[in-house]
């Protein structure tokens, strides 16, 4: 049988669990579900699948976290990582190359050393590294200014693409209904339940709504009438031309929000978000934001100042006042229940969210690793801001 790269067409019916969205958590937890045995299961996307930030990430995988939820959280998601290629039998391609997270502001010194002891109580890997042994592991680093940093030997990266494509076959395999160029325009609730969605395509009943609209959740969820406390955010991009090979692990400085790679065609990917960025949530890039990225990567790698960039692109993503994702059944609204909100980090931890969300909707027991990602933290004070955070949730550069 050859291998399609869609999923199969399939009529719009009812359905028993409906996840508006197809990016890299609709399809996780569509497909988690589906393995679970469950049946009649839809996923509505508006647009192709990986249209939202799934396809416009930097496809950073990395374990180096200030809170502890963070980092077992990561941490779970990093051992499937190592064997989702087989899990789904498609290779999304990861490569485990490390990462150094750089850091040039003394208190976030002080905020890495406590975050390493912790990573290295779970488990991690990871190690506090002074700034001579950051020139020397990266010497094509300019380390001028910087007081130290993380290396995460397990971090890496893989191709967005695939592991979009991977969930919506095994998905699909399963008898999942993946619709595409469907968008979910409203919802209808009798006795307090959402019983039927509207679509373009028509209306149908269904028993649950789970919202992984990614950087339109606040409207499906305002559809539910439910009140989400996110906000769209526009991260640009840079690629360059290929270059010889020049750099094996991924860099990221906290202060200057930026983050850069070289992949295995030899060209830089990454970026740095502009002082003062607003989050503009739109899809078109800006000269700002571009000259912005430029400095700042010629200034940490003066080699690569005649390097062209090629193309930039920018993506959205929906960010939740600490940052972190939310999930949990909405109070007011039964049966509605979220898997958003997960900012600059959520392709990451799509391969766990999808396992442990099934399992919730499985059992109605939220997993010890996702508890503390319910919304009702930001009602209890128990907020999950991160200050190992390179995209923060305000958008701004902490220099
Ligand atoms: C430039 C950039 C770099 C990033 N780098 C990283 C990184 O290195 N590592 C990392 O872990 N994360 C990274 N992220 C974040 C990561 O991409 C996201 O957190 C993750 O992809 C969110 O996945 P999702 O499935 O929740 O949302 P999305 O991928 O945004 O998917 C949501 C989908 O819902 C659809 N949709 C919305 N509304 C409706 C509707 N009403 N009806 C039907 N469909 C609808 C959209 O079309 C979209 O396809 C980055 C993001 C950006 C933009």
């Amino acid at each position: 049988m050859p291998r399609r790269i869609l999923p199969t067409a399939q009529p719009l019916r009812d359905c028993e669990i409906a996840i508006v969205g197809g990016g890299v958590h609709g399809l996780s937890l569509a497909y988690n579900l589906a393995k679970s045995g469950r049946k009649n299961i839809a996923v509505f996307e508006r647009s192709y699948l990986g249209a939202g930030a799934s396809g416009r990430n930097l496809a950073l995988i990395r374990s180096s976290w200030q809170q502890r939820a963070w980092a077992e959280l990561v941490w779970y998601c990093r051992q499937i990582w190592s064997q989702i290629s087989v899990e789904l039998d498609y290779n999304v391609m990861l490569t485990e190359r490390g990462s150094y997270l750089c850091i040039r502001d003394e208190r976030s010194i002080a905020v890495a050393k406590d975050a390493v002891t912790m990573q290295n109580s779970l488990g991690i890997p990871t190690r506090f590294v002074s700034p001579g042994e950051l020139a020397e592991a990266v010497p094509q680093l300019n380390t001028q200014g910087m007081l130290g940093g993380i290396h995460d030997p397990t971090a890496g990266v893989s191709r967005h693409d695939a592991l979009v494509w991977a969930y919506a076959h095994a998905a699909d395999r399963l008898g999942v209904a993946v619709h595409l160029e469907t968008a979910v325009t409203g919802m209808q609730v009798i006795g307090g339940r959402v019983n039927r969605i509207v679509t373009n395509r028509g209306t149908i009943a269904t028993g649950l709504v789970v919202n992984c609209a990614g950087s339109g959740s606040a409207e499906v969820a305002e559809m539910a009438g439910v009140a989400l406390p996110t906000r769209k955010l526009a991260l640009e991009m840079f690629v360059t031309e290929p270059y010889r090979a020049f750099l094996d692990p991924i860099v990221s400085v906290i202060e200057d929000q930026a983050y850069i790679m070289q992949t295995s065609r030899g060209e830089f990917v990454g970026g740095a978000e502009p002082t003062g960025h607003t989050g503009t949530p739109r899809l078109t890039t800006s000269y700002a934001a571009l000259r912005q990225s430029a400095a700042v990567i010629a200034r940490l790698f003066p080699d690569l100042r005649g390097v062209n960039i090629l193309r930039t692109w920018a993506g959205l993503i929906d960010m939740t006042p600490d940052g972190a994702g939310l999930v949990g059944e909405a109070e007011e609204r039964p049966g509605f229940f979220l898997d958003c909100g997960w900012g600059g980090e959520g392709y990451m931890v799509s391969v766990g969210t999808g396992r442990l969300i099934a399992d919730y909707l499985n059992t109605g027991v939220l997993d010890r690793r996702l508890r503390p990602f319910h919304f009702s933290r930001f009602a209890t004070g128990d907020r999950l801001d991160d200050g190992l955070l390179v995209v923060d949730a305000a958008g701004e550069t902490r220099a």
